[in-house]
């Protein structure tokens, strides 16, 4: 391939701007071929080639001088002796600006290390955000150097790929740019993924060779049913790249056999009205794939992209996807940003403005204002790379506010993108007026309504749950926050019962004295360390108190909740229970326990814990929640040894808040039809929630059977227990603790 030549370049401006100032073309041509001199390429071509090639692909988008000159200079700074202020001074400040953001991210590495990767990729917006204009060029130098990659020695290529398929694709195809994006990554796809590229290649051809002749059938079918209704209308088949039709393989996990729609169709129409009547005639004559609709002429994707999308069961029984789009639309599609930052009858100053004011362009100019707030290189990426490779749903608020979301986004992250604190005290959602679970999908055209609840925290589950990096990083950080409250909140009252016991005043003053002798620097550290059961309440005290005699068993004194004798509960298990209240009331300075949900860290004994009535012991296990059990629990005698870890706990319910609490019961069924759904019946019949039930068949006869279920209380469980006994097909029902 020859080099371009000076007038050729030139020519190619000309033919869509004829106010072109060849003056300038020329003078740059010619600098950059001296800067350039002998210089090669990978290729064996003279270096030169390659700036010119860049211009070329840059004049096809129809783009300003200053675009093409700075693309002709676009090397130059960065390989050669030329400077930028030899460059501002022949070419203006303008063009200087533009060499220089280009020179500035010239050699930002963005896959190698993940630190530097987040600070590189903020380099590079940053370089972007005030000139498009530069993105473009660098756009068109990264298509060249992917059409001749082959030339580059192989351990570079996959670098280069990489980092095309994860930043300049997206990018792309974030500023609307779809060929572009279709092209880089088709490049990419083919060094990262050789096998797969061939295969699906090879695969493709096939099918085509098979089926290929579909496309002419229904180009023609199609454009003689617009023509019967009087519409005029462009219609072109194509077969699909192999990378859509990977990714779309690996999206959804199917094989290339169970793929069925790889041909795509496109209508181009003169008026935005007329995309609805060739859909609407598109419909009549193949039937329609359910949930493949699409209108995104009335919700706008964010990059401005405007089309209808349908899918249809074409002739032999071949799926087929047809976008259906004016000429203008068609041309955003295309050029995306682009076709904003063109050169437009000689008014080049405007350029700037136009591409400006693209929906597209206000999505960077978000992300760069992100970018302002983050703290964390690291997690902007992860949400920004989340941004540019998800499809975007679009949601909106009750009073109408679009929210864009990527998609398979929840409620949850509506919340978040609304406002931290809407997510942090979100409690529920209406979607479209109806209520829905907070981790429903959300669909473009989604109005979504967030309840929320003051003093709140978000449940930790959440974090793996939401898709957006911003959702993420508010639950990281309010969970941190929400259980270190809990575990300095338990400390406190550990803390508070210690003293007291030891019958010393306790502040947060007299704890700041002796933080030095506990080798901690901050109050809150030493009552989530105590909450935590990571340091002893005697420790502290004696801290606090070095005069204090050392106590004589167990560091705490928190073993008086320990039970010292057998006198006040007979309830044990496995005996016929009875569950009456103990007579002896708690002492008043037990920690008071609100249950799962409360203000401290806390958690039941799984296969049959304490409900409300209950007796109860806390039991506090370094790094873990209190775990609370019914003072008649067997389990407890493991922790025999350890009094320190014993806690005082009593229940204080919220009333307004009612909670459900698990317990377990065991029976002896008779073995007859319908035996087992009489007991979920009754259990249900009275407002007991089953959780799991399980079987074990001891005789030919009965069964017996355990079953976890939720209660309100203890009152609540032995009246369930009490109708069990009524039934006729059950001969024993005892309540198990563990
Ligand atoms: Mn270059």
């Amino acid at each position: 391939m020859g080099m371009m030549r000076q007038y050729e370049l030139v020519d190619r401006v000309k033919r869509y701007n004829p106010n072109t100032d060849e003056e300038l073309l020329n003078r740059a041509y010619v600098y950059a071929m001296r800067a350039h001199g002998t210089q090669k390429r990978a290729s064996g071509d003279p270096f030169f080639a390659h700036p010119l090639e860049v211009a070329a692909i840059l004049t096809e988008l129809k783009l300003d001088d200053a675009t093409i000159v700075a693309a002709v200079l676009h090397d130059t700074v960065e390989d050669t002796e030329a400077t930028l202020e030899e460059i501002e001074t022949l070419f203006g400040p303008d063009i200087r600006r533009l060499v220089d953001g280009l020179t500035k991210i010239k050699k930002l590495d963005l896959v190698s290390k993940k630190a530097a990767q987040g600070e590189n990729f903020r380099k590079l917006l940053l370089a972007i955000v005030d000139d498009i204009r530069v993105l473009l060029v660098k756009l068109a130098d990264r298509l060249h150097n992917m059409r001749t990659l082959h030339y580059v020695p192989p351990e570079k290529r996959l670098r280069v790929a990489e980092e095309t398929i994860e930043i300049y694709a997206p990018l792309a195809g974030r500023m609307g740019m779809q060929e572009l994006r279709e092209e880089l990554e088709e490049l990419a796809f083919r060094h990262i993924k050789p096998e797969a590229h061939a295969t699906i290649t090879k695969r493709l051809e096939e099918v085509t060779q098979r089926e290929g002749k579909v496309i002419g059938e229904i180009e023609s079918d199609l454009k003689a049913k617009l023509a019967e209704r009087g519409i005029e209308a462009q219609v072109y088949g194509r077969r699909k790249r192999p990378y859509s039709i990977w990714k779309k393989m690996e999206r959804k996990s199917v094989s290339f056999e169970q793929l069925s729609d790889i041909f795509g169709f496109r209508v181009i129409v003169d008026k935005p009205e007329d995309c609805y009547r060739v859909l609407g005639i598109v419909h009549m004559t193949w039937p329609m794939v359910p949930g493949r609709y699409k209108d995104y002429i009335s919700t706008p994707k964010q990059n401005d992209y405007r089309s209808l999308h349908t899918t249809v069961v074409g002739p032999g029984r071949q799926r087929v996807e047809l976008q259906i789009r004016t000429d203008g639309m068609d041309r955003v599609a295309e050029f995306g940003i682009a076709a904003h930052a063109r050169y437009k009858d000689g008014r080049t100053a405007g350029v700037v403005a136009a591409a400006d004011e693209s929906r597209a362009y206000q999505w960077l100019r978000r992300t760069v204002d992100l970018l302002a707030e983050g703290d964390n290189p690291e997690e902007f990426l992860e949400h920004t790379k989340l941004e540019l490779f998800h499809d975007q749903v679009f949601c909106f608020t009750p009073k109408g506010r679009l929210i864009a979301l990527p998609r398979g986004a929840t409620p949850i992250d509506f919340a978040y993108a609304v406002h931290t604190d809407v997510g942090n005290t979100a409690v529920g959602a209406k979607i479209n007026g109806r209520i829905a679970p907070l981790l429903t999908e959300l669909q473009n055209g989604d109005e979504v309504e967030i309840t929320r609840a003051e003093g709140q925290a978000p449940p930790a589950a959440w974090e793996s749950l939401v898709v957006t990096g911003k959702a993420r990083a508010a639950i990281r950080r309010a969970t941190r926050v929400a259980v270190r409250r809990q575990y300095a909140g338990l400390g406190r009252q550990i803390l508070e019962r210690a003293f007291m016991r030891a019958e010393r005043p306790f502040s947060d003053d007299k704890l700041k004295a002796a933080l030095k002798r506990l080798a901690r620097t901050a109050v809150d550290d030493v009552l989530a360390a105590v909450g935590r059961g990571e340091m002893f309440s005697g420790d502290v005290v004696r801290a606090v108190y070095p005069d204090l005699e050392p106590e004589k068993r167990g560091a705490t004194g928190d073993a008086k909740a320990k039970p010292s004798g057998k006198g006040w509960f007979e309830l044990r298990q496995g005996e016929n229970l009875k569950f009456k209240l103990p007579n002896e009331t708690p002492g008043s300075d037990a920690i008071p326990i609100r249950g799962l949900g409360g203000d401290l860290p806390v958690r039941f004994a799984p296969g049959g814990g304490a409900v409300p009535g209950d007796r109860i012991v806390g039991i506090l296990t370094p790094g873990e929640a209190v775990t609370i059990y019914p003072i008649q629990s067997p389990s407890l005698a493991a922790f025999d040894n350890e009094p320190e870890r014993w806690l005082d706990v009593r229940w204080d319910l919220d009333d307004k808040r009612p909670q459900r609490f698990p317990a377990r019961i065991q029976l002896n069924s008779i073995n007859e039809p319908g035996s087992l759904a009489q007991i979920t019946t009754t259990i249900a019949e009275h407002d007991g929630n089953i959780d799991a039930v399980s079987m074990v068949r001891p005789t030919p006869d009965f069964t017996d059977v355990t079953i976890d279920l939720t209660v309100w209380d203890l009152k609540h469980l032995s009246a369930i227990i009490s109708e069990l006994r009524e039934k006729r097909v059950i001969s024993r029902v005892e309540r198990v603790v563990a």
